[in-house]
């Protein structure tokens, strides 16, 4: 049964009843259903959808982050600021959907000849809770727009969230059918996928997830989107503004209580100002207040499950058991799911943290002599997803956005998604493209046309 805890205190907040099977056929048929009018919606029709949606995430979206952060636990400033980015997301999809998706004139055999792009129909969108809004609206604004339906299998412990996101699609005056959200456990997506009704699934989640998902979805030919995991480089080379570089550094591991896919997680430092570098980054650290996520004077809230506290201490347990440090941070005692700042370092290729993802805040710290090996040492990861470098050397940018195994490499600012550009990962960090052109084209049908 879907639970939501509060991980300031650890309190239960709601249980949930989970949909059974006849809620389930209904919603698949009413997606069905709805598809075959949305598909031939005007792209105004969706557009003004879209805009309407975004102006009730906007009305709503000091309620909405409160959700968020009682639910999940990100600090109550950074929920309504999701929010808004959910706003701009729909925005963004209203104004430039329709010229990203119109049909495309081409040389070719007949007299005429173009590429229309058309819906595939109802999507099955499984989502995870560390950015309960932002990640299901960045999949809800282009499949929309491009005339598809939408079913969500939000995580277990976001169940408000998952109501809300439904509510606020239907107040938006979406026609019934359009956008779903389903209470299910992940057990149920499997027979969910393999209805014929569903076209394609896009998972937003952990590496096993996005497996089974692509398992399942494969057997029965359907494409999917993959945005699993990452362990991203944070690049400090001795040309870089270290003060930006630290202050942003702190943010970009931090964030959303450091639990963030794109969140720096590796910082690999040259030697020259490594000792610099890991000095100023620590005194941060130890400035930083943490505490209850409502408290706009909290740098750092809790992480949103009891599991994340007991993985985190357990990656950093068996990373000093190999011969890390653990030179500040730690877990905290007492109720809720704290856990200090921390930093690791000397982490060797023995130690998990050097090849697993931390998912809470805990930076880990190498030292690289030079270029090659700082590019090595980023490389030497089975994740791709993104990745910040610091440096005002042209010929080491350069090299950074060439050799950089990564679906992203941002130069002296830190990654982060935007809706102008596409977003997602290589290697086991996943497949296809979120957002931007990219992004309303992965659940597309590209028809060739030829007319005489
Ligand atoms: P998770 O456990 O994989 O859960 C994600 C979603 O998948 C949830 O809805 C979950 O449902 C469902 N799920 C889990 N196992 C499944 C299975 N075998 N079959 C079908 N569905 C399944 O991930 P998480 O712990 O919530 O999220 C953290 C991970 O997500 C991290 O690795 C993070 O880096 C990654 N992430 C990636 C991105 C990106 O854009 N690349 C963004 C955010 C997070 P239940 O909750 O019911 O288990």
């Amino acid at each position: 049964m879907p639970k939501s805890i509060n991980p300031a205190t650890g309190d239960v907040i709601e249980d949930f009843a989970e949909h059974g099977d006849e809620a389930i056929e209904r919603a698949l048929e009413n997606a069905a259903i709805a598809y075959r009018d949305w598909r031939r919606t005007s792209f105004g029709r969706r557009s003004d959808l879209l805009v309407r949606t975004a102006d009730v995430l906007e009305r709503r979206k000091e309620e909405l982050g409160r959700i968020a952060t009682l639910e999940m636990g990100k600090r109550l400033k950074e929920a309504v600021a999701e929010v808004e980015k959910c706003a701009t997301a729909c925005r963004f999809y209203a104004e430039h959907g329709e010229a990203m998706i119109a049909d495309e004139e081409r040389p070719g055999p007949a007299a005429r000849n173009y590429v229309a792009y058309l819906p595939i129909g109802p999507v099955l969108a499984v989502m995870p809770w560390n950015f309960p809004y932002w990640q299901c609206f960045r999949f809800i604004a282009p499949a929309l727009m491009a005339g598809n339906v939408g079913l969500l299998k939000h995580a277990s412990n976001v169940s408000q969230c998952a109501l809300e996101i439904e509510k606020v699609l239907i107040e938006a005056d979406a026609p019934q059918g359009v956008f779903q959200t389903l209470l299910i456990s992940s057990k149920k997506v499997e027979p969910i996928l393999r209805d014929r009704r569903i076209r394609a699934a896009t998972l937003t989640g952990s590496e096993g997830a996005g497996s089974a998902v692509a398992a399942t979805a494969g057997s029965e030919i359907k494409t999917t989107v993959l945005e699993l995991g990452g362990s991203d480089p944070f690049i400090v080379m001795p040309s870089a503004d270290l003060a930006k570089a630290v202050e942003v550094g702190v943010t970009a591991r931090m964030q959303n209580n450091g639990q963030s896919c794109i969140a720096a997680k590796r910082f690999i430092v040259h030697e020259a100002v490594y000792d610099e570098y890991t000095a100023r980054y620590r005194e941060k650290l130890d400035a930083m207040q943490v505490g209850d996520p409502m408290d706009p004077a909290t740098d750092l809230g809790p992480v949103a499950m009891k599991s994340g506290v007991d993985d985190l201490t357990d990656q950093i347990d068996r990373s000093v058991a190999a011969g890390a440090r653990l030179t500040t941070g730690g877990a905290m005692d007492g109720k809720g799911f704290y856990f200090r700042p921390s930093m690791l370092e000397d982490v060797g290729e023995a130690a998990p943290a050097y090849r697993e993802e931390l998912f809470g805040p805990c930076a880990i710290f190498f030292k690289a002599a030079d270029i090659d090996a700082a590019i090595d040492l980023a490389n030497d990861s089975d994740f791709g997803l993104g990745g910040s470098v610091w440096t005002n050397e042209k010929s080491e940018i350069e090299r950074f956005v060439r050799e950089l195994d990564t679906g992203g490499t941002h130069v002296n600012r830190m990654t982060a998604s935007d809706p102008r550009l596409p977003f997602g990962g290589v290697k086991r960090s996943g497949y296809g493209r979120e957002l931007s052109r990219e992004g309303i084209h992965a659940f597309m049908n590209a028809k060739t046309v030829t007319v005489d």
